[in-house]
This record gives C-alpha cells, sequence and structure tokens, in this order.
C-alpha cells in the first residue's frame, strides 16, 4: 500500500473520529507544490509524493491530521479580513537542493497552524515533527483558536515559521490546485458543513465514552453543535399569536413568573420584551428511523437554544409513532432519547396537549415524513415545527421554521 494510504489508516485509528472527514478527502499527488501537503477550500488534499516518500509514517499522519483540521475547522471562512503578510524563511527540509529563501505569507495561516498542531500533540500523545510550529515556541498558551494566535502574533511581531497549505487555510488558491485538481471533484460548502457537524458529534461522543479530546477540538465541536434557529425571535412571534387565540385570563393563570432562581438561570437570555412573563414550552424530538444522526444533533443544539432563550426549564419528548421519553429539562446534557421505529407526530402533540397544564408553545423537531391531526389541538396555544429536511411536510395551522444547513 501507498505510504500516503497507510498514513491515512493510521490517522483514523488514532482519531476515529476524524475518519470520515478523512476519507471524504481525496489524496492527489502533484510533484509541483514545495512543501508536504495541502487541502484546497473543496476539500481536496495535495502532496508531493517525492517530499511525503522521504517523511517517516509517523510525520505523515500528523500532515494529513493537520490538514483535514484545516478543513474541518473552516480556516478559508474565518480568515475575514485578518490579511497581515510577513516575511519568512522556507526550510530546507523539503528542498534540500534549493538553499532556504525568503518568502511572504499570511499571518493568518500561521496562527492556523499554531491552532492545529496545538490540539494534535496532546491528540497523538508524542512531539510532533521538527518542523511543525507549536504556539509554546512563541510564548503563547496551548489550544488557543486562530483568531487569538493572529492577534498576539500581531501585536508582538516576533520571528516567524514558515507555513505552507492550501486555499483551505485562507481562501486564496493555490496555482496547482485548479489543474492538480482538475479529474477531482469538489466538495461543496454544504458538504463541508455536514462533515463539520457529523465530525463534532463524534467528537463529543468519543469525549463521552472515551474522555481524551484535546481541549481546542473539544471548543471548536461545541461551538459546531451551537444553535442556528434565531429562538428568541421565533418564540416571541409566536407567543403573540398565541395571545391573540387566547384569553387574556387564561393566559394569565398559565404564565407563571419565572422564580428566583429561574431569572438567575436565564442570565443573558431572558426574552427581550417578556420580562415578566415566560412561556411554558413543550418540545417534542423525532426519533424515528428516518431521522439521520445528524438530524438528531441538529434537534438536541436547537433544544440548547431553545432552554438559553427562555431561560428556564423545558419539557422534552422523544418519540416515533408513540412517544417514549418525556423529561423535565434545564441542561440538554440530560436529555434522553429513544425510539427508531415508523413515524407518527400525532401522537406527540396529543401528548403534549393532554399535559397538565398544556404547554403555551409546543416545538416538533422532525424530518416532517408523517401524518399530522387536521387541526391545531385546541390546548396547545401556537405549535411551530422545526423542519430538520426542506421537502418535510408541515401543516398548515402551524408555524413552520425549516433547519438550514449553511
Ligand atoms: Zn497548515
Amino acid at each position: 500500500m501507498e505510504k500516503i494510504r497507510l498514513a491515512r489508516l493510521d490517522a483514523m485509528t488514532r482519531a476515529p473520529y476524524y475518519a470520515q472527514a478523512l476519507a471524504a478527502m481525496p489524496l492527489i499527488p502533484n510533484p509541483e507544490m514545495p512543501f508536504p501537503a495541502g487541502v484546497d477550500k473543496w476539500g481536496r488534499c495535495f502532496y508531493n509524493p517525492n517530499i511525503v516518500e522521504k517523511l517517516p509514517l509517523r510525520d505523515i499522519t500528523f500532515i494529513l491530521l493537520h490538514e483535514v483540521s484545516h478543513l474541518l475547522r473552516g480556516h478559508d471562512r474565518r480568515r475575514g479580513g485578518r490579511d497581515a503578510l510577513v516575511q519568512v524563511t522556507v526550510p530546507d527540509e523539503f528542498s534540500p537542493d534549493k538553499p532556504p529563501k525568503q518568502q511572504t505569507i499570511l499571518l493568518w495561516n500561521i496562527a492556523c497552524d499554531l491552532a492545529i498542531n496545538s490540539d494534535l500533540r496532546e491528540m497523538l500523545a508524542c512531539e510532533p515533527p521538527a518542523y511543525v510550529p507549536l504556539p509554546e515556541a512563541f510564548g503563547l498558551p496551548p489550544h488557543r483558536t486562530p483568531e487569538e494566535y493572529y492577534d498576539q502574533l500581531l501585536k508582538e511581531g516576533k520571528q516567524l515559521p514558515f507555513s505552507g497549505g492550501g486555499s483551505c487555510a485562507d481562501g486564496d488558491p493555490r496555482p496547482w490546485e485548479e489543474e492538480a485538481g482538475s479529474e477531482y471533484r469538489k466538495m461543496t460548502d454544504v458538504e463541508r458543513k455536514m462533515l463539520e457537524r457529523t465530525t463534532a458529534r463524534e467528537i463529543l461522543n468519543h469525549k463521552k465514552t472515551r474522555g481524551d479530546v484535546p481541549a481546542g477540538l473539544l471548543r471548536w465541536a461545541e461551538e459546531v453543535l451551537n444553535p442556528k434557529i434565531p429562538w428568541q425571535q421565533i418564540l416571541r412571534a409566536s407567543l403573540r399569536l398565541a395571545l391573540q387565540m387566547t384569553s387574556v385570563s387564561k393566559v394569565d393563570y398559565t404564565w407563571r413568573r419565572p422564580s428566583r432562581r429561574e431569572a438567575v438561570m436565564g442570565g443573558d437570555f431572558r426574552l427581550p420584551g417578556l420580562q415578566a412573563p415566560i412561556p411554558r414550552v413543550a418540545v417534542g424530538i423525532d426519533t424515528s428511523g428516518s431521522m439521520s444522526d445528524r438530524e438528531l444533533a441538529v434537534a438536541i443544539a436547537e433544544v440548547k437554544g431553545i432552554l438559553r432563550a427562555l431561560g428556564t426549564e423545558i419539557t422534552v419528548l422523544s418519540g416515533d409513532v408513540e412517544v417514549h421519553t418525556k423529561q423535565v429539562i434545564r441542561d440538554v446534557a440530560r436529555i434522553k432519547l429513544a425510539g427508531g421505529g415508523g413515524t407518527d407526530m400525532r401522537n406527540i402533540l396529543k401528548a403534549m396537549a393532554e399535559m397538565s397544564p398544556p404547554p403555551d408553545v409546543a416545538v416538533v423537531i422532525t424530518d416532517g415524513y408523517t401524518p399530522w391531526p387536521p387541526t391545531r389541538p385546541p390546548q396547545l396555544g401556537a405549535v411551530i415545527v422545526l423542519l430538520t429536511d426542506p421537502d418535510g411536510d408541515c401543516p398548515a395551522w402551524a408555524k413552520k421554521v425549516v433547519y438550514d444547513e449553511r
């Protein structure tokens, strides 16, 4: 087997949560490039077979994990206006027949490399190759974000190392990417986002079962799985609707004031303009077989968003053709999901309507491949359907929100 493919297998064993991303990244030989490897913004990894052939397997494993990290962490998207350039010396390890030369590169590229390498060193529990820059060499703390490293390096003006890389590190296309990559399919932005979410979920699972995930990587995974739906806005609109349909006396009776403790827990996330009554919210999660792991991860992230928007406890139900779990939670980490069968969200809605007292706002998170009741259950003040699949079905009597992967 070719050395680089062996290294990819090695990388998959050492960081199992990166396996899917490593498999998705085509390895494209390109003897023209002046350093071992670089990934472009379309998820294609180019490598110089002549350089790679001379490196120990351990180094190639490190390089592949480094490149896939650029891809997953979206360094090209995150660069923003960080355009500072620095003069560096290109080391002769990669071109021994030529004398070292000065080159101008982006400071952002170095900042990204420091962030990646710091996490990789911990992930692999070994010292990286000598030519790999680490934050400690510049007096900087480990496991920080590239944004933080960029600001520090810019302020302190240190003697900096060379960084190779591809367009995935900074968004600027490299000369070989179009030509050497012409035969290879480009990953779309949506595919990249999906890969990021799957990997983030794998990292959090790995953390739960094995525990050993580098701090920077964990923080990244938690951020990726953060809610995307503007719940404050949507809940506020639904409440207004519920108000129109409910008598004032009922509203006064059902909407309780938050306890002191809840007010503290709520922190900054309290619904603006809704100081006092906090709506009672129930969330039903579709756990039928058609819901992918990714869609369930979205559901959990969005429950987190609802909790933040409200700053108080909510009831979470999960079910497929029947309701399997019903919990009152303040923290998503406590959610237990069960299901896997066919789909009928009518039963989850029925269970929410039968709650005593019933919720002011019911949220159903589903792919939408389910029968719905012909009318809104009258006990529920307002119903929001969050579709994890844009082609799914949402009844006309509910507020439809589509989860957009972009
Ligand atoms: Zn890099």
